[in-house]
């Protein structure tokens, strides 16, 4: 039996935790892996245009059922989905009764809440704001949510294009203002939120990144706020596509390469000469599981390791992802930090991105998806941590300025934030913060390697072609940092 990777997680700790006569909140441990939507059920409030029809499309093609509450649906879309299995309804002006009723009594299948906001209804400021009558506001979807079985999701998407209207920049706040709170509220039960604002984004790329969000491979996300723009980059896979992950002998870096190699990537599995012990396991793991991986042993922070790393690409006459995740901590107050501490931790996890990626760059193929890992301490800040927030702050630049450079390449580049993750880098931790950090997160546990893995692999994937020169946090809702 493999252990819990928290004891909070651990069945028989669980038990006799629950027996305390103390307030000890536990969590809900979650359900991971896949695509598969089966055992679930999808709602989506209306059914108007494309994207709508996409959303439908998609849930139902993961094997969701599908109810639509839209008792406006054109005829002809009703028709459609009805021969594919969806069922329709009226919005009522309570919500959760409404898809309480419509479901089978006591179904307790995971909801899957797909809500587009229409800011332009009524015509006045009220909208889905305020307007409970037409049983698409906010409330309304907040409560159906909070009320629904364990692991269940909401998407809420709304129209924010460059030239938003007031009342529909207005929304976009507002629910972005609802999430940030209710995404704590849903937390305890596994239950996570997302906010999707659209701006000149493809019809099918929106069902993309809806169908990763309301997917169990995106259990441990929640309270993500993204802009989806216009696709850059093809939206089928290439053949024969090469990924280069750094600092992946263990941890983070070992699940990246372990789940693209799963999915038929070939995998330069990067990491310091010292680690090749390691690198190895890693590498034979991949390929006893029928993968493709090599090890590439090399310092990503000197120019001879970049150097040593862009000949390995360059054997393969092609790069389809960088996975820039190799990174250390020197922690220590700014008063006792030394200049070695400073310049280690700026070397390997600001400067050897920027190294790499120039190194590497002649073999980037359009499509191509550029993953980099910051933290969210980078975006907060972290006591004893004055060096390695410094670094991971600086990550978050890079990807804003690469993802604009690199996009009439049709190359995407996004950060990684993860939160709190089981790994050797965490282990050193004292079990206090540890124990702080789980309480923080609106899941109420760490995360594993394995999520940010999942994130990582959408990331370099076609199917995140409307994400670019965004952070995207992997730290289960942590009350951290804006
Ligand atoms: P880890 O310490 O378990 O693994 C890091 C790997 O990077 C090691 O195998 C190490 O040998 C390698 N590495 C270090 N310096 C290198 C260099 N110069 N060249 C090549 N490889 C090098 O760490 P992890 O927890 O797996 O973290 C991976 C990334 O995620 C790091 O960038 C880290 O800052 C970031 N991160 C982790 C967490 C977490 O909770 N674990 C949280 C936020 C961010």
């Amino acid at each position: 039996m493999t252990a819990a990777p928290d004891w909070s997680l651990d069945p028989r700790v669980r038990k006799w935790v629950a027996g305390l006569p103390l307030p000890i909140k536990l969590p809900t441990p979650l359900l991971r892996g896949g695509h598969d939507l089966h055992d679930r059920r999808a709602v989506l409030l209306r059914l108007r245009d494309a994207t709508d029809v996409a959303l439908a499309e998609r849930v139902l093609l993961q094997g969701a059922s599908l109810l639509v509450l839209d008792a406006n649906a054109k005829a002809e879309l009703r028709t459609r989905f009805e021969a594919l299995g969806a069922r329709f309804g009226a919005q009522g002006g309570d919500l959760p009764a409404t898809i309480a009723a419509a479901s089978a009594q006591g179904d307790r299948r995971p909801l899957l809440l797909m809500a587009r906001l229409d800011a332009a209804r009524g015509g006045d400021l009220t909208g889905d704001l305020v307007d409970g009558a037409a049983g698409g506001a906010l409330l309304g979807i907040a409560q159906a949510v909070a009320v629904a079985p364990r692991h269940s999701r909401l998407v809420a998407i709304v129209d924010e294009p460059a030239d938003a209207t007031p009342h529909q920049a207005m929304l976009a706040a507002a629910a972005a203002g609802l999430l940030r709170s209710l995404h704590k509220e849903t937390g305890p039960t596994g239950s996570t939120c997302h906010l999707l604002r659209l701006d000149g984004a493809d019809p099918l790329a929106v069902a993309d990144v809806a169908g990763f969000l309301l997917s169990p491979a995106s259990a441990f996300l929640t309270g993500l706020d993204l802009r989806l723009g216009a696709d850059i980059g093809p939206r089928v896979q290439a053949d024969g596509r090469v990924a280069l992950v750094t600092g992946a002998a263990r941890g983070i870096g070992a699940a990246i390469a372990r789940r693209l190699a799963s999915a038929g990537w070939r995998v330069l599995v990067n990491d310091i000469p010292q680690a090749q012990a390691a690198a190895e396991a890693t590498v034979h793991s991949i390929a006893s599981s029928g993968g493709a991986a090599q090890f590439v042993g090399a310092d990503c922070s000197s120019a001879a390791g970049a150097a040593a790393i862009a000949a390995a690409v360059q054997a393969h006459g092609r790069l389809d992802a960088a996975v820039h995740n190799a990174g250390i901590t020197r922690d220590r107050t700014v008063r006792r930090m030394t200049g070695d501490q400073w310049r280690q931790v700026m070397a390997v996890n600001l400067h050897a991105m920027e190294r790499v990626q120039t190194a590497v760059d002649p073999y980037l193929q359009p499509g191509a998806g550029i993953a980099m890992l910051s933290s969210v301490m980078g975006i907060a800040g972290n006591f004893g941590q004055c060096n390695y927030t410094t670094s991971k702050a600086g990550v978050l630049a890079l990807v804003r300025l690469w993802s604009k450079q690199l996009a009439s390449r049709g190359v995407r580049c996004n950060a990684i934030a993860p939160g709190f993750i089981v790994t050797d880098m965490t282990a050193q931790v004292p079990i206090f913060n540890r124990e702080m950090a789980k309480q923080l997160t609106a899941l109420l546990q760490p995360g594993l390697p394995e999520d940010v893995a999942e994130l990582a692999a959408f990331l370099v994937h076609p199917a995140s072609r409307a994400v670019t020169g965004q952070t995207l946090r992997c730290d289960g809702g942590m009350a951290f940092g804006a």
